[in-house]
């Protein structure tokens, strides 16, 4: 049975076993032990007690017994309650002990017989007080009395030595007269006479009071020797003694002649006789000396008695502590024997232990376990140094057996590995030759490697450095395009300026076609101008990105309202597709955008001969507040060859000589385009079918703004109203300086023109203006430090400024602001910003100009010679559908708030005017351009109203000069 448990069972067996037997020895132990601490218990709580308390109850009576002489010597009522509180602490001690022995002690009859000696002895005690305390009285009694008698007898004795004296004196008086009456023979009788009284009476007085001195002195005495005596018959004997001497001192008072000292001492006697006799026997003095006597008698006899109690309870005592000790001894003896019968027990049963734990480990542990075990661990450390030839015997039906069974498998399995092993250590021998070969062939690539990529290295320096060489020169080229357009840009502005003048003078009309063709080539020059600035600004990085709140919608709707007559001269449609998911709003820079699709629109109308052009905007997802926007152009015209559409957003690219000769252009256009699509983080594409025509797709994602943001551009408002006014001009370059200065004159102000700061400082020595009109670059101290000495100069803080330069970025502008100019005009210089500027800054109301006609009918006609009737014919025709559809975009952009949308469509609106010869309507754009930034919405929409008002009067006055042109033909003909 024992089979089915397996080691693990059979060991716990065996460790309940010898668990079993270690804990029966325990209890046997335990058992003992208790026994002992019980008997020891016996001893400590009882026999001890009870030695310990008959003693102490031995030494207390000893202490008392030898206390007693002291109790009786007592002389104070003091001493006595001293003495007394210390044997009551004796006696309470005593009775705390006698409970102790009561209790415990061995023998009751024994013990009560010791215990009565003991309250006999304390009753004694209790007596013993008493006898003292009458003592002390009696004491008390016997001093009072002796004193008053003592006192009494001393009395009687002083009396007596008075009496003594007297007598003595007589005798001696008597003896002196003697002698002269024995001389005196007459005399000798009475000689006689008084030797006789001498003798009979002095002498014999003399010695009854020396008797009564020597008896009162015995008195004292005897008084003195009775409080001594201490016995009953020596205070007889004193008695009887005095009493002798009593009866003589009375007859010796009885005999004093003094009558007085006889009353006197008579009184003393009777004080003596009243302390001594008269009072009954107890409360006279002898009686009182014999109560005294008798109490220290029985004191002595009680002492005795306690001396004898003493001794009694002694030999009781000791009985009890020989019993009490007899007591201890048997039951340390029972203990004792305890120990020994545990002792034995102890060792048998840990014999058996020993045995049966023995028996255990030899005959299952050593035999069944730690052998087979044993055998194992061998057989596995053969297996492990290598030798597979051992066999372990597969016995018994236990784990062991089980573990025997995995060695021999385990032998086995380590046969097998080892065939295996010898052929894998072949194959890696093998593999090895083949790795060495390998390394071998890899270290001779590398190095040819290495060298390659030091080489590589070295071109790549060489690259970085053509890079770097290739990038200064970019930026030396940009630099260069800048300032050469910059610089160029100046002088262009004067020469347009000073074209603009020329054509307000009266001129043929050749000449104004002359003029045109010139103004015309000068716009161009300056467009190009403008787009090398434009993107020279870009790539050197300084252009910024405005955020401003626009309506997308309306900025390409204004774009194509813009490009419309363009693509009507050429006899394109120009198509909008706006989806209507777009959403209204958007957040961005708004002016580049409208760039771009201008640029866009412009090159699809310009590269489209027939067929139409599209502008498509797509909305896409939405997300984060962003709306993905895709912007496309596409159109029907010739297309641009594979090989070309990688080159064309490169600068100054062209596709081919022919497209330069037959379009112009300088190829900067989609440059720019692709640069600020980078900046606005958008992409710029391009697809197209060569003769078939390309779309162009700028997809941004945009932030979506929530509300309009209306901008409406006030000038500020400062000084006084005037309609002339005294203008300092600061301006190096003489062309524009003379543009301007005719400008300002021509609207009748005052004008002091000058080429530098410093002359401007000395000018106003003698000319106090009422504006500063200045360029910002200026020789020598520039615009700014200029306007700060001459408002010094004026000790006028408030003077106010207004800057011009060709510098128009955003940065720059600002800066000039902050730095107190009031207004700021951008070169080239149009002559309406510059006055409205001024009129702003002067507060005076912007007069309205002469209205010119709203028909210039000499224009007309030179046009009609120019350009024959036909295009004439097609240009009316145009204006009528373009326009209106202008002036509903003008209001749109005035909804939207785009003053440069307003801006862009005046101007168109000023060339459509120009072309038309509709004088009117080409002042009234003119002026809405001028103010489209800086005027309020309600002078825009006036200005809107006005050009409306111009091209409808133009328009009646042409049509009218056309129904009387087409009656006059018909009669001509006729
Ligand atoms: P440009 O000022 O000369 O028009 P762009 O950079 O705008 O310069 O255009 C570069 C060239 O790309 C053009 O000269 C033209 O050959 C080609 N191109 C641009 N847009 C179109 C288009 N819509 N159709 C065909 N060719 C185009």
């Amino acid at each position: 049975m024992l089979y089915r448990f397996g080691i693990g069972g059979r060991l716990f067996l065996a460790f309940l076993c010898i668990t079993g037997l270690s804990l029966s020895s325990g209890i046997a132990s335990w058992l003992i032990l208790r026994h002992i601490a019980a008997a020891q218990s016996v001893v400590n709580t009882r026999a001890l007690p009870a030695v310990a308390a008959t003693q102490h109850i031995a030494e207390l009576s000893a202490k008392l017994v030898a206390a007693a002489p002291a109790l009786a010597a007592v002389q104070s009522t003091a001493e006595l309650s001293a003495e007394k509180a210390e044997l009551s602490v004796l006696a309470r001690e005593m009775v705390e002990s006698l409970d102790q022995v009561r209790k415990f002690g061995p023998d009751a009859q024994l013990v009560e017989e010791f215990a009565g000696s003991v309250e006999k002895m304390l009753a004694n005690l209790k007596s013993n007080y008493e006898l003292v305390r009458q003592r002390l009285e009696q004491d008390a009694a016997f001093r009072g009395s002796a004193e008053k008698v003592t006192d009494a007898a001393q009395s009687i004795l002083l009396l007596s030595e008075t009496l003594i004296s007297n007598a003595s004196a007589g005798a001696s008086a008597v003896t002196a007269s003697l002698y002269s009456l024995i001389n005196d023979p007459s005399r000798r009788e009475d000689a006689y006479s008084a030797i006789d009284r001498l003798i009979e009476h002095d002498i014999f007085l003399m010695e009854r009071m020396y008797e009564l001195r020597h008896r009162s002195a015995q008195i004292s005495l005897l008084i003195n020797r009775l409080g001594r005596a201490q016995s009953m018959q020596e205070v007889s004997e004193i008695s009887g003694v005095f009493q002798d001497h009593m009866k003589v001192i009375r007859r010796r008072i009885l005999g004093i002649d003094d009558p007085v000292r006889k009353k006197q001492a008579l009184e003393f006697f009777s004080e003596i006789e009243t302390a001594v006799g008269d009072t009954p026997v107890a409360g006279s003095l002898f009686g009182r000396r014999q109560r005294a006597v008798d109490l220290v008698g029985k004191l002595d006899t009680m002492a005795e008695a306690n001396r004898d109690l003493s001794a009694k309870q002694n030999v009781v005592a000791r009985t009890i502590l020989e019993r009490s000790g007899a007591f201890a001894k048997a039951t340390a003896d029972r203990a004792d024997h305890a120990v020994q019968i545990g002792v034995v027990v102890l060792i048998l049963t840990l014999l058996g232990a020993v045995l049966v734990s023995g028996a255990i480990v030899w005959l299952y542990v050593e035999r069944s376990l730690v052998r087979r075990l044993g055998g194992l661990a061998r057989a596995m450390q053969r297996l492990t140094a290598g030798d597979l030839n051992v066999k372990v015997a597969e016995d018994g039906d236990d784990e062991l057996r089980t573990m025997a069974v995995a060695v021999n498998r385990f032998r086995e399995e380590s046969r097998r590995r080892l065939d295996l092993e010898q052929e894998r250590e072949r194959i890696m021998i093998e593999l090895g030759r083949h790795r060495e070969e390998l390394q071998q062939l890899v270290e001779e690539q590398t190095e040819q490697i290495r060298l390659a990529n030091t080489r590589l290295r070295q071109e790549a320096l060489d690259h970085a450095e053509a890079r770097e060489r290739a990038e200064q020169a970019s930026r030396a080229k940009s630099a260069f395009l800048a300032t050469m357009s910059h610089e160029i840009r100046t002088p262009m502005t004067g020469m347009l300026g000073m074209i603009r003048l020329l054509g307000d003078t009266r001129l043929s009309t050749a000449q104004r076609n002359h003029l045109s063709v010139a103004a015309n080539s000068g716009e161009a020059l300056l467009g190009i101008l403008n787009a090398i600035l434009d993107y020279s600004k870009i790539e050197s990085d300084k252009a910024v990105l405005e955020q401003v709140d626009f309506d997308m919608r309306a900025l390409v709707e204004g774009v194509v309202a813009f490009m419309r007559p363009t693509a009507a001269e050429k006899g394109l449609a120009l198509v909008l597709d706006v989806d209507a998911k777009l959403a209204p709003w958007f957040s961005a820079d708004a002016t580049k955008l409208r760039q771009v699709l201008f640029n866009l629109v412009s090159n699809a109308i310009k590269f489209t001969e027939r067929g139409e052009v599209r502008v498509a905007v797509a909305a896409g997802e939405t997300a984060e507040g962003c709306q993905h926007v895709r912007l496309s152009v596409s159109d029907t015209g010739i297309g641009i060859l594979p090989e070309h559409q990688v080159h064309i957003f490169e600068p100054f690219t062209q596709t081919d000589a022919s497209i330069t000769r037959r379009f112009g252009g300088t190829g900067l256009g989609l440059a720019i385009c692709r640069e600020l699509a980078r900046l606005m983080g958008a992409d710029l594409t391009v697809s197209s079918v060569p003769g078939s025509g390309s779309t162009f797709t700028f997809a941004v994602a945009l932030r979506m703004a929530k509300r309009p943001l209306r901008v409406e551009r006030r000038a500020k408002r400062a000084g006084r109203p005037a309609s002339c006014l005294d203008i300092l001009m600061v301006e190096d370059d003489d062309a524009t300086r003379l543009v301007a200065e005719t400008v300002l004159a021509k609207a009748g102000h005052r004008v002091k023109a000058v080429s530098t700061g410093y002359a401007a400082v000395e000018a106003v020595a003698d000319f106090s203006p009422d504006i500063l009109v200045m360029d910002i670059s200026l020789p020598g101290i520039d615009g700014l430090e200029a306007m700060r000495r001459v408002r010094a100069a004026l000790g006028k803080q408030d003077l106010p400024v207004i800057a011009m330069s060709a510098h128009v970025f955003a940065s720059e502008v600002e800066r000039y602001l902050g730095s107190g100019v009031n207004a700021f005009v951008a070169k080239p210089i149009i002559d309406g910003q510059l006055l409205d500027a001024i009129d702003a800054l002067s507060g005076r109301r912007a007069e309205p100009h002469p209205m010119p006609p709203a028909f210039d009918e000499a224009a007309y006609k030179a046009d009609i010679e120019v350009l024959g009737p036909a295009v004439v014919e097609r240009l009316l025709a145009l204006a009528k559908t373009n326009l209106p559809e202008r002036f509903r975009s003008m209001r749109k952009a005035l909804d939207a708030g785009d003053g440069e949308m307003l801006r862009d469509l005046a101007h168109a609106t000023k060339s459509s005017a120009g072309s038309l010869g509709f004088p009117q309507l080409l002042a009234a754009a003119a002026a809405l351009e001028a103010q489209a930034l800086s005027s309020s919405d309600r002078q825009l929409r006036d200005g809107v109203a006005l050009c409306e008002a111009a091209f409808e009067s133009g328009l009646a006055e042409l049509e009218a000069l056309l129904s009387t042109g087409r009656k006059q033909e018909p009669a001509a003909a006729e």
